[in-house]
């Protein structure tokens, strides 16, 4: 699915026709940018919008229109109202019922009126900005018919931390939206009917493999408030138009960075067919990335100036700031499943995870012992004569133990009630089997353990980003999390290119002729970090047939990883191709071993050009690769865990770039490092067990002092 332009309308319920604030504005990207419109009235908005989908059924395109108002009212609100639990109904009954003259004159404040009326109490709809009086509307806040919510799920996750959104109730009074989706749905219900099988209304309708050439989506303009601001700041336009303008953009931005299908994927929770769902809440970060250029200019860097270890005359791009940018261009790619959590090792949560319970449940014994209530006890020798029975773990003692009484308990038994402490048994006497006795004073809980005390039931077990390793799994089943949402496994694909190489060990080789090192290292990389391998193999260095190889890859990738002719030499065809075809960031970077990174996208699918020479490709793939594959992945941003260990080298560094050295630790704890720094020198790969990293800056490492130590477990090997 891939859009030719991307609308946003931003709907205004304004009395009479209006221009500027507050009123109609229609952002549409195309291949050519950016544009707004500014519209009058709702009826003309209705033609214009008629005419951009004819006009994209006519051309064979596909277009994605946006607008800014709930395409569904909270659970609970369709079925009482049409008998179907389903927004679309709603949006047919309102379409039937709301009158909305060309200049702006509109019935709706009396169908909201009549809409109460069907609803216990004076609700749902309340807000009436006109002087005269409503019969059925109240002006203030009514309560709200028992078991209608105030929000739509969505409202609640799109909205800014600490934010209180707007409810599609209120209707006039400021930021009030109640009146635009109540004016804008019917134009949206009619736009429907009128292209029936062309148009499909997400999330209520699939969107590929439909013959749908449009599709509909309710958006939500504040996700990107900041950026609008300072928009507006440097423009002076209206809010509406820098609104729809960035909105368009960083739709677009997403889909350049195939990021815009995961987004209709999102799962969210099935009374999603009533209330709708925000395309993009949940993923505001993301939108919000997709609004920097994906191509990023070559400029002066800072390491620029001091890059005297590094050949003059060319743009040398620090390694910081090669992540940075790698970052701000990468977005999440990988959609979507649901999963029991047992088989959930190492996959990405694409939503928090809460407790769905607490942990422990209940307070219990951390301790075999004897347990009392501890205002029951004072200082010196204690005897407690014990009550008949026990607690022990999965046999609760349902009885209740007397002030002044004790009773055996066991690790992991639920605290009787009466008993909020326990004692150690080896501090313990038993005086037959009627009274256990022991020194005082007590602490009070002593020995227990509280409910809740390691989790409350509610609370955000793991965020949203998270991967999830062996101890995760522990946590969320403690927590009776059975089934969880997580990003798809992503499909990373390895291609190897080069005419010299022979892509597997088993053939014949010519004397000019080298094995593919490369393809292995990194199917085994990417296979290591939980995703899916996909082998794409080995093609010689011809554009044609590399496009070719590209162009069936991505069918079967999420994101490629190729190694060789990134460079921009004559046989850098990789490099060549992606700067002719794909849409390119080619950066050299200043660090050794490395400099060639290259970072494009194939029709929307990523690609990242790794160096040929297998110490690069593998010192590359660890140090940028990886944290790449993860945002892609849906994963947090992941850097590896560094350790400052003693040097059991001396080494003189220049200026101008970060240095990698195959290292390991030494049995007093030292780094040692390779004995050759040769780029050429697979076999050091295979000795060490981690990297020393040193600084950009010049550095004269004595034995003995501290370096920078990256385990490969650091990278996740
Ligand atoms: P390139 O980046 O294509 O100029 O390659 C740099 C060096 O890496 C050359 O010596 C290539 O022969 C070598 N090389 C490229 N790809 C591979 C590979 N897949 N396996 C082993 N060596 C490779
Ligand atoms: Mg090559």
């Amino acid at each position: 699915m891939r859009f030719d332009r991307i609308a946003i309308l931003d709907w205004s319920a304004a009395k009479g026709p209006r221009l500027g604030r507050d009123s109609i504005w229609l952002g549409i990207a195309g291949p050519t940018g950016v544009e707004a419109e500014n519209i009058a009235t709702r009826a003309e908005a209705e033609a214009r919008l008629h005419q951009l989908v004819a006009d994209t059924l006519a051309t064979g395109q596909r277009l994605l229109i946006g607008a800014d108002f709930a395409f569904g009212y909270p659970a609970g609100f369709a079925a009482k109202l049409t008998g179907q639990p389903f927004a679309l109904a709603v949006w047919d009954w309102l379409a039937a019922r709301v009158a909305d003259a060309p200049g702006n004159v509109t019935n709706y404040r009396s169908v909201a009126a009549g809409i109460n009326a069907l609803f216990d109490g004076d609700g749902p709809f309340w807000g009436n900005g006109e002087a005269r009086q409503i019969a059925g509307l109240p002006r203030l806040k009514p309560a709200l018919p028992p078991g209608l919510p105030l929000h739509r799920a969505t409202d609640l996750a799109a909205r800014a931390p600490g934010a209180f959104p707007k409810t599609v109730w209120q209707l006039a009074g400021a930021g009030a939206v109640g009146a635009q989706v109540m004016t804008g749905l019917p134009v949206l219900a009619r736009l429907r009917h009128a292209f029936h099988d062309k148009i499909a209304v997400w999330p209520f309708e699939p969107t590929s493999d439909t013959g749908a050439q449009v599709v509909l989506a309710e958006v939500y303009p504040s996700i990107l408030a900041a950026e609008v601001k300072a928009l507006q700041a440097a423009t002076g336009e209206v809010t509406d138009a820098a609104q729809v303008r960035l909105l368009a953009a960083a739709f677009s931005g997403l889909q350049a960075r195939g990021g815009l299908a995961s987004l209709f994927a999102l799962q969210n929770s099935g009374q999603y067919l009533e209330e709708g769902w925000i395309l993009g809440a949940g993923a505001q970060a993301g939108l919000r990335a997709a609004l920097t250029p994906v191509v990023s200019p070559p400029r002066p860097s800072a390491g620029a100036a001091v890059a005297s270890a590094m050949p003059q005359g060319v743009d040398w791009v620090p390694v910081a700031e090669a992540l940075t940018r790698l970052r701000a261009a990468l977005v999440p790619v990988a959609t979507t499943e649901s999963l029991p959590v047992a088989k959930a090792m190492g996959r990405v949560l694409a939503t928090d995870v809460q407790a769905l319970r607490a942990s422990p449940p209940r307070a219990n014994s951390a301790v075999d012992g004897y347990g009392f209530a501890q205002a029951g006890t004072g200082t010196g020798v204690q005897r407690l004569p014990l009550v008949a029975g026990r607690a022990a773990a999965g046999q609760p003692f349902s009885g209740r133990v007397p002030l002044g009484a004790a009773i055996r308990i066991l690790t992991g038994a639920i605290l009787p009630e009466g008993v909020d402490c326990v004692v150690l048994q080896e501090d313990c006497a038993l005086d037959g089997a009627a009274a256990v006795v022991f020194d005082g004073p007590v602490k009070p809980r002593a020995n227990t353990r509280q409910a809740g005390e390691d989790m409350a039931a509610g609370a955000v077990a793991l965020p949203r980003g998270h991967r999830l390793r062996a101890p995760d799994l522990a946590l969320l089943s403690a927590l009776g999390v059975a089934q969880l949402s997580a990003f798809h496994r992503l499909r990373v694909g390895v291609l190897s290119t080069g005419d010299e190489i022979i892509p597997d060990p088993g053939h014949k080789t010519l004397p000019h002729q080298i094995y593919d090192a490369n393809r292995p290292m990194l199917l085994g990389l990417a296979a290591r970090w939980g995703y899916e391998a996909v082998d794409l193999g080995h093609v010689k260095d011809n554009p044609a047939r590399i496009a070719a190889r590209l162009d069936q890859a991505i069918t079967k990738t999420d994101v490629i990883l190729t190694s060789g002719g990134a460079s921009a030499g004559d046989e850098d065809h990789v490099a060549a191709l992606l700067r002719d075809r794909g849409t390119l960031s080619s950066w050299r970077i200043a660090m050794k071993p490395g400099r060639p990174l290259v970072l494009a996208f194939w029709q929307g699918v990523p690609v990242l050009g790794l160096p040929g020479n297998p110490v690069a490709a593998f010192v590359c793939a660890l140090i940028f690769g990886r944290p790449a594959l993860g945002v892609l992945a849906g994963a947090d941003w992941e850097e590896p865990q560094a350790y400052m260990v003693p040097a059991a080298f001396a080494k003189i560094k220049k200026a101008g770039r970060r240095e990698y050295l195959r290292a390991r630790l030494d049995g007093a704890g030292r780094a040692e490092v390779f004995a050759s720094e040769g780029s050429g020198r697979i076999s050091g790969l295979a000795w060490a067990t981690g990297l020393v990293e040193l600084p950009d800056a010049a550095a004269d490492i004595r034995e003995g002092d501290l370096v920078r130590y990256l385990p490969y477990g650091s990278f996740g090997l």
